[in-house]
Order: structure tokens, then C-alpha cells, then sequence
């Protein structure tokens, strides 16, 4: 059996897994994709250290460091099942069974899509999910925010500081943020909110350049002319196939405590895939330092 095995070979399991080798313990990183969320984003400017990368480079950079170490590296294989037993049992869909002592899960995340066309048609040409990543790229220009959640409007707020007009799209007749977060977008001077409106397709050409609604009250059409579009309908962690194994939030996160620990002795998570209140790359990789760190503490006390 491996000593630590990692699910997940985003920012947070490569991480966990530099950590998990340099104690010289038996440690294997399992991914669905090596590199994860990172592969589909363009610029990075906010990975501390390094002024400007993009995503697909720091993934190789990611891939290179780990291969530094004597990690066995299963990559294109996804993880359906664990089970705790003698060991800790992870289920490929490939079938094969791998068994460890320790396990850190880090299957990461992924952004709602809205589903309408010019979406993907877009993705990095106008279309963005992360206000801290790439609100900077609007700077000037007229964005709007599809969501008005929580997530949607402290994005309506943090873009408002950096970007000319931003535009507020509700499929509801009411937002759902917090009170406290819409007297804030209601006290800024460039800030529109549309309520009731049903998003039909991002428009632009070699860019973004509007967005199309339907009114769902009187079912007219309106188009608003733009330079991007956030998409907030909330972030998704690939956790559903741990089932009821082990705790998981309203949101489907992994609960874990300041070791990285879950609910099941030995298993560890880190990054997106957990409860932490930020995703960002810096983010997931401490956590999965933490984990792998909690992970080695687990093994010296049993
Ligand atoms: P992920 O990166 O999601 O990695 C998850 C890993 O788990 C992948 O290898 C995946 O294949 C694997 N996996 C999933 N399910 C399974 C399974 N069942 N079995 C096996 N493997 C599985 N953050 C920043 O700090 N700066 C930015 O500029 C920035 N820009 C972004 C732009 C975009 C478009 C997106 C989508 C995100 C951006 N982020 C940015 C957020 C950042 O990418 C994430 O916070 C970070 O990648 C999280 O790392 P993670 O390792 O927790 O998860």
C-alpha cells in the first residue's frame, strides 16, 4: 500500500504530494487530468512570486516538480469510490483498486456554466468566472455579472472598483445576496441591476461584445452592449462520487478541520474540493501542504 495516496492532480494534490515525498514516505498522485482548473486559464498574475504566467506552463512547472520526486503518477485515471477497510481503499473506473494508510482529496472544482450560446464560443475572449483573476483585464470597460447570489454580487462590487459600468443580471425577481452586500451595490454609482431577466446568448464576434436577455415578465428581448461577461451561478466540487462516505456541506464541500483532516480517520482533503472560504491557486497549494503535513502527523501516531 502507498503511505499517502493523492486524488486529484490540480494546484492542492500536486502540492500535497511534494510535501508527502520529501518525508520519504510511499506516495502516489491518482488525477482525472494533471494540471486541473489551471489547464483552461490564460493568465495568472496573482501566484505570488511569479509576476505573469499562464495556466497550461505552471501546469508543466507543477508536473516537473512533482516528477522531482519518487511519486508514482497515475494520470488520466478517475477515482468513483473510497472505501475505508484494512486500508483506505480508492476505486478507479478502470477498475483497479489502490490502497493506502493515508489519502488526500483534492478533485478540485469547476465553475457553473450557464449553458447559452457564446458561452464557451468566448471562455478567455470576454467570458471570465473569477473577479480576482480577471476583473483587471476589464479595466475601463463595460462587464456584466449573470448571478446575483452571494458570489454574483460581491463580484457586481469588487469589479465596480476596477471596470467603468457593470451590469447585474438576476434570472429571479429578487437577488438572493445578503442584505449588507446589496446596500453596498445599491450605494455605487456604476452599478445597474436587472432582475427577472433570463440570459439567451453572450453575442460578439472575435470577442465579446453584448449580452442578450429575455424579460420574463412582459417575454421581451433587450441586448446590452459589453466587453465581458462573469458568469456566478456558483462553483460545483467534484465530490459526488464520495457519496455519503464522508461529510460533506450543503454545497457538496468536504469538511475539514485545520490539519486538512475529514470525518474519516486518514483521509485528508485540500483546495477547491473543500469547505475553505477562497479558491485561489495559493490557496489550494497551502492547503495541500497542510494536508500532507496532517497526513504525516497520522502516520507517525498510528
Ligand atoms: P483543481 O485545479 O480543480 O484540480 C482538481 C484535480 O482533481 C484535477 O487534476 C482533476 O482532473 C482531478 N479530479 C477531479 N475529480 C477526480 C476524480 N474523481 N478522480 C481523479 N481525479 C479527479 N486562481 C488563481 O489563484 N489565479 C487565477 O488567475 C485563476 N484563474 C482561474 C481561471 C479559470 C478559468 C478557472 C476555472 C479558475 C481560476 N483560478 C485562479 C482558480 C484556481 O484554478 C483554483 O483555485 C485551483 O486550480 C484549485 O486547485 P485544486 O487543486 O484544488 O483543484
Amino acid at each position: 500500500p502507498f503511505d499517502v495516496l493523492v486524488v486529484g492532480g490540480g494546484p492542492a494534490g500536486a502540492s500535497a504530494a511534494v510535501y508527502a515525498a520529501r518525508k520519504g514516505i510511499r506516495t502516489g498522485i491518482v488525477a482525472e487530468r494533471f494540471g486541473g482548473q489551471i489547464m483552461d486559464t490564460l493568465g495568472i498574475e496573482n501566484f505570488i512570486s511569479v509576476k505573469h504566467t499562464e495556466g497550461p506552463k505552471l501546469a508543466a512547472s507543477l508536473e516537473e516538480h512533482v516528477k522531482d520526486y519518487d511519486v508514482d503518477i497515475m494520470n488520466l485515471q478517475r477515482a468513483k469510490h473510497l472505501e475505508k477497510k484494512e486500508f483506505i481503499e480508492i476505486e478507479l473506473e478502470s477498475g483497479a483498486v489502490l490502497k493506502s494508510k493515508t489519502v488526500i482529496l483534492s478533485t478540485g472544482a469547476r465553475w457553473r456554466n450557464i449553458g447559452v450560446p457564446g458561452e464557451v464560443e468566448f471562455k478567455n475572449k470576454g467570458v471570465a468566472y473569477c473577479p480576482h483573476c480577471d476583473g483587471p483585464l476589464f479595466e475601463g470597460k463595460h462587464v456584466a455579472v449573470i448571478g446575483g447570489g452571494n458570489s454574483g454580487i460581491e463580484a457586481a462590487i469588487d469589479l465596480a472598483g476596477i471596470v467603468k459600468h457593470v451590469t447585474v443580471i438576476e434570472f429571479a425577481p429578487e437577488l438572493k445576496a445578503d442584505s449588507v452586500l446589496q446596500d453596498r451595490l445599491n450605494s455605487l454609482p456604476n452599478v445597474t441591476v436587472i432582475k427577472n431577466a433570463q440570459t439567451k446568448e453572450i453575442t460578439g464576434t472575435d470577442k465579446v461584445n453584448g449580452l442578450t436577455y429575455v424579460d420574463r415578465a412582459t417575454g421581451e428581448e433587450h441586448h446590452v452592449d459589453l466587453q465581458g461577461v462573469f458568469v456566478q451561478i456558483g462553483l460545483v466540487p467534484n465530490t459526488d462520487w464520495l457519496g455519503d462516505t464522508i461529510e460533506r456541506n450543503r454545497m457538496g464541500e468536504i469538511v475539514v478541520d485545520k490539519h486538512g483532516a475529514t470525518s474519516i480517520p486518514g483521509v485528508f482533503a485540500a483546495g477547491d474540493c473543500t469547505d475553505s472560504a477562497y479558491k485561489q491557486i495559493i490557496i489550494s497549494m497551502g492547503s495541500g501542504a497542510t494536508a500532507a503535513l496532517g497526513a504525516f502527523d497520522y502516520l507517525i501516531r498510528n
